[in-house]
């Protein structure tokens, strides 16, 4: 489901939308990857591949493990989608280019003089200016260490530094992913159990985490306050090089694995939080299929080993083995810096050589070298086991994957970009050929493999599919080899190309991050060479590559350009691995006895003086784990002051007019000549069992074709005229008001000039898409089905959330039916009845279309500059002009709600999601805006030293819906159960005898302000508006709960503690767990839960 704010509170790249609107989007069909060119593309495994979002892993060959828990995907975030896979491949990122009006010259921006960078320390390697990214670009080396800068000024506010190290592991155990959640846990001059966390809390932010690749450890933050800004840089390189982990053997513990024994009559179990991060990955089968399939294509680099850790390996990870790796490979020599935006980047070297001026080289460079791996002779053939359920039919559930090394050597930026072109054109959007034949073979429920992935040091690409049956595994491997041979025979249509290098370059010129710093984006780009010794600059310059890859493509024809990569890297490579994951329905109880035996043998051969050591020590890192910092150890980490913090809501212009009596919201924002439209219908008239189809009716509006064009010459029409156009439902309650705010919203962009292109394809796709294709629809029902059965594996957080939302509330209610357990199951019967009574089916989809399409029920928004809004007016006006005129909508009445039993959904996992909920307004508390600081504190201390920290879950947080008005307690990857619930109802408890100083409720105010005042590019501010016209959220209630949060007391806190016990005395229950774990729960306590078999 994922909320926008539902994981904000633990989120680092603080998603785009503003705080206060806690919208719910119909679940995974918060499809507003707005530059997709269609709906489903979004959630499809290709376009999460570059979505710098944990969620991706699953998908992702290339797993990078974040330290903290995923931020969700909500509808202002996940616009990146699609031009971060660009950005890749075409790089773009110019910071000037929607900020401020684009200047032809080169703008003169401030650079260090030698003298300058002779005095830190550096030598100048080289400088440049560079046009695509309008940056003065400068290298510098620290000549004592060896430590590369990359130092780029410009006039972006959104400033970005990371530290980068290349961390390659020899094992599986996990060493770098557990290092880089344990030197975030106290240094040298942050004393304190997580220097991290403070931050999280009380920094303006607008990106903090850090991420563990297979050969490299990123740690990137970024703000637009430059004191704040440096404050973050300070922290993080303070814990890069003088972490306490490494003479800390508790913190190893902790974050890495244990023994835990709370008493030596029970038996041992593990612990820790990498430990239990990774056994969530690994009872995902996308994961595993991931990793599985990137170890057997580099059977002998260090590409063919974990470095997130495989939680059968991890507990072999000894300590000194831990310590030698940090001294190592965490050291200057090793690393790589990047600085961005508009700091002063004399300062950026001052900071830097403090810290590495203590250091002398050290041989690290060498021994972290990544060796290529060789180019097989001949394909190899995998097959291994996946955890299944022991529902539907197992011999449908088998999944196949074709992998191929392209290069034993990097390839050059302009084969690299060729193949990223030809990425696109294979597998881009649902009409490209690659896609479009595997899901409509029948052959399976949904595409794997995503693809090219050239983040390592060698190229790979991807592609298969899940839901396969036994039967087929060799057909769906012929089909793809046939796909490509007949692809290099025959090339591909010219529309199709023309539509992809219009994608490409209007995801360059809008250079739309969502919520991702630019900077930051541009930082990875830049690191995928650098890292591998080879020129930082050359990945950021794609305006000469992509001209002349235009200009051959133009003179030579596209299968002269395209056949020839086909045939050399497909066709006929030889390093192909083709991967074939078989269900086991036993594998996860199996797995889990075989950890349980290796623990029995542990305590058996322990001596009773053992097992009371065992103990002692057990209490002993709980108890540490659970003292609070001392405040002086608090008061190191620097904060800014309330002072340094606006008295206003940031503003964003709107003007509401209208046009042919229908409502039109306009903003008026510098956006580089791009329109963004939002067209919004209400979904009030809608029958009521009718609305679980309201998903794919959103997606058969972009994916079926009309009278006169087939889906792809719509699809390939909409990528050559458009950004893209996304249809998709938004539910959510609105404060004080019994009916839901429900409607459908078509968001598209186009460049200004060819606005009449775009409202004349919305209109299209809204009035003249016939829904006759019998078998298309059927392939949008397996694809949904397998989405939802991977999000209930993925993010059984979300899926609970929902489910808990849809037992109090009856806009939680229809959000489930779209996107819940319940919408699985609804799709599991439409699968048959669409066999079985398509008319039935088709007939109720021009139904919905009849009940949502009216002008009267119509709003519009815009956003782009003045003049552009200007002239867009007139295609807006016939647009609606062509809308059927029906009035007044008579709104049908819903009115449902889940029984509230506590419910426990079981799932093959080895860890759990487990959460609370109520409508805390329902015990009359009225919204202040302390609540949002209180929440968010909750997440950041008690949920988090208790649900994390000592009870060894990847994430516990807390979410207030301000809307409804329900508070919901939520863990991630939890391997308790019925404990976490005993943390959530201690919350109340918590809040009264809570004793904060000014500095610590200071920094709480400042980080949830930072939340409030997420930094937003100029799509994401014309959306956020149009929600709160939407939620009736005003700009005066904004300011007055602006100042409620600045005003934020103790007595708050103590007061909210009546709210939340609401949550504790009457709040439901759901789990999302796997089957052991709830039996252990109800023989402790006897039918707690009513039991949902989900797969
Ligand atoms: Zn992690």
């Amino acid at each position: 489901m994922e909320r926008a704010t539902l994981l904000r509170s633990l989120s680092c790249s603080s998603l785009a939308s503003n705080r206060f609107f806690t919208f719910r989007s119909a679940h995974g069909l918060a499809r507003s990857s707005f530059s997709s060119s269609s709906s489903s593309s979004s959630s499809s495994p290709r376009n999460l591949r570059h979505r710098l979002n944990p969620n991706i892993s699953s998908h992702s060959l290339i797993r990078r493990h974040w330290r903290l828990f995923p931020a969700s995907s909500s509808s202002s975030s996940s616009s990146y989608s699609l031009s971060l896979r660009f950005q890749k491949h075409f790089s773009t990122l110019s910071p000037r280019a929607v900020v401020s009006p684009p200047s032809q010259s080169s703008p003169e921006f401030a650079g260090v003089h030698d003298e300058v960078a002779e005095k830190f320390g550096f030598e100048k390697v080289s400088e440049e200016f560079i046009g695509e990214c309008k940056s003065k670009a400068a290298l510098f080396r620290h000549k004592k260490t060896g430590a590369e800068v990359m130092s780029l000024s410009n006039d972006d506010e959104n400033k970005v530094f990371g530290i980068v190290f290349r961390t390659p592991p020899k094992d599986s155990t996990g060493i770098p992913h557990i290092l880089e959640h344990s030197v975030l846990c106290g240094s040298r001059k942050y004393p304190l159990k997580e220097p991290f966390v403070e931050l999280l809390k009380g920094s303006l932010h607008t990106f903090l985490n850090a991420f563990t690749y297979p050969d490299r450890t990123c740690y990137p933050v970024a703000s637009t306050n430059t004191k704040d800004f440096y404050n973050l840089v300070d922290v993080y390189l303070d814990a890069v090089f003088f972490p306490k982990c490494v003479e800390d053997f508790q913190t190893f513990q902790q974050e890495g694995w244990h023994y835990e024994l709370n008493n030596p009559s029970e038996e041992i179990s593990y612990k820790g939080v990498v430990f239990n991060e990774m056994k969530g990955v690994y009872s995902q089968p996308d994961n595993i299929l991931g990793r599985t399939s990137q170890q057997a294509l580099f059977p002998d680099n260090t590409y063919g080993v974990d470095s997130g850790g495989d939680p059968e390996v991890i507990p072999k990870l000894t300590f000194e083995e831990f310590k030698e790796f940090h001294s190592k490979y965490y050291h200057p020599s090793n690393a790589r810096i990047w600085f961005y935006g508009d700091d002063d980047p004399n300062e950026r070297l001052r900071i830097l050589s403090e810290y590495l001026d203590t250091f002398s080289a050290n041989s690290a460079p060498r021994e972290s070298r990544i060796e290529p791996q060789k180019l097989f002779s001949e394909p190899v053939r995998i097959v291994e086991k996946y955890p299944a359920g022991e529902g539907g039919d197992l011999k449908k559930k088998n999944m196949v994957c074709l992998n191929w090394l392209l290069s034993e050597k990097p390839l050059d930026l302009e084969t690299e970009l060729t193949l990223g072109f030809l990425d696109h054109l294979l597998l881009g959007t649902p009409a490209s050929p690659l896609r479009k034949i595997l899901l409509e073979s029948g052959l399976g429920d949904a595409i794997v493999g995503g693809g090219i992935e050239d983040e390592l040091l060698q190229p790979q690409f991807s592609i298969g599919l899940k839901g396969v049956s036994e039967d087929d595994i060799k057909k769906v491997e012929e089909l793809v080899m046939a796909t490509f041979k007949k692809l290099a025979e025959e090339g591909f249509e010219t529309d199709a190309v023309e539509a992809s290098m219009n994608t490409i370059e209007f995801s360059l010129k809008e250079n739309n991050t969502g919520s991702f710093p630019r900077g930051l984006s541009l930082m990875l780009r830049s690191i995928g060479k650098w890292i591998y010794d080879l020129d930082p600059f050359e990945p950021l310059k794609y305006e000469e590559p992509l001209k002349a890859l235009k200009a051959r493509i133009a003179e030579e024809g596209s299968k002269a350009v395209f056949s020839p990569l086909i045939e050399k890297y497909i066709l006929n490579n030889p390093h192909r691995v083709t991967v074939e994951m078989q269900p086991d329905p036993e594998k996860a109880s199996r797995d889990e006895a075989s950890e349980k035996e290796i623990l029995r043998k542990v305590k058996e051969s322990m001596t009773e003086e053992d097992l009371a050591e065992l103990a002692r020590a057990t209490e002993e890192l709980r108890q540490k784990q659970e003292t609070p910092d001392p405040p002086e150890a608090l008061k190191s980490v620097p904060s800014l002051s309330l002072q340094d913090i606006p008295k206003e809501p940031i503003h964003i212009p709107t003007e509401i007019g209208d046009i042919n009596g229908v409502k039109v919201l306009k903003h008026d924002l510098f956006t580089n000549d791009v329109l963004y439209s939002e067209v919004v219908f209400n979904l009030s008239s809608v029958k009521q069992e009718l609305l679980p189809l309201v998903p794919l009716f959103c997606q058969s509006l972009l994916e079926m074709g009309t009278k006169d064009l087939t889906f792809v010459q719509l699809n390939q029409l909409i990528g050559r005229k458009t950004g893209g156009i996304s249809v998709y439902p938004l539910t959510s309650s609105v404060r004080g008001k019994e009916d839901p705010c429900s409607r459908v919203i078509v968001r598209g962009k186009a460049m200004a000039g060819r606005a009449e292109d775009l409202f004349n394809l919305v209109n299209s796709v809204l009035q003249e898409v016939q829904f006759t294709d019998q078998q298309r629809f059927k392939q949008f029902v397996s694809q949904s089905k397998a989405r939802m059965e991977n999000r209930l594996r993925g993010s059984g957080h979300g899926i609970a959330a929902a489910r808990m939302d849809a037992k109090l509330n009856l806009a939680g209610w229809i959000s489930e039916q779209m996107g819940g357990v319940s919408y699985l199951e609804f799709l599991k019967e439409l699968e048959q009845k669409v066999d079985q009574d398509w008319d039935g089916v088709s007939s109720s989809l021009e139904e919905i279309r009849k009940s949502l399409l009216s002008r009267n029920s119509c709003l519009v928004n815009l956003t782009a500059d003045g003049k552009n809004l200007t002239n867009s007016e007139k295609f807006v006006s016939k647009f609606l002009d062509l809308l059927p005129n029906r009035s007044p909508i008579e709104a049908t009445t819903w009115n449902a709600r889940l029984s509230s039993d506590n419910e426990a959904i079981v799932i093959p996992t080895q860890v759990n999601y487990v959460g609370k909920a109520a409508n805390v307004y329902e015990t009359g508390y009225q919204l202040k805006g302390s609540a949002y600081v209180i929440s968010k504190y909750i997440s950041n201390t008690w949920l988090w030293d208790r649900v994390r920290v000592s009870g060894g879950a990847y994430g516990g947080f807390c979410d207030f819906d301000t809307h409804s008005g329900v508070f919901s307690f939520l863990s991630y990857r939890d391997p308790n159960l019925l404990k976490t619930l005993d943390v959530y109802d201690g919350t109340g408890e918590f809040l009264r005898q809570l004793e904060m100083d000014d500095d610590a409720l200071t920094k709480a105010i400042i980080g949830t302000i930072g939340d409030v005042d997420a930094y937003q590019l100029p799509d994401a501010k014309g959306y956020s508006s149009l929600l709160r016209y939407l939620l009736g959220v005003s700009d005066e209630e904004r300011q007055r709960r602006r100042e409620e949060i600045l005003a934020t007391s103790l007595k708050d806190f103590k007061e909210f503690a009546d709210a939340i016990d609401a949550v504790k005395a009457k709040g439901v229950v759901v789990a999302v767990a796997s089957p052991d774990d709830i039996d252990a729960a109800h023989k402790e306590h006897g039918n707690f839960f009513q039991i949902k078999k989900a797969l």
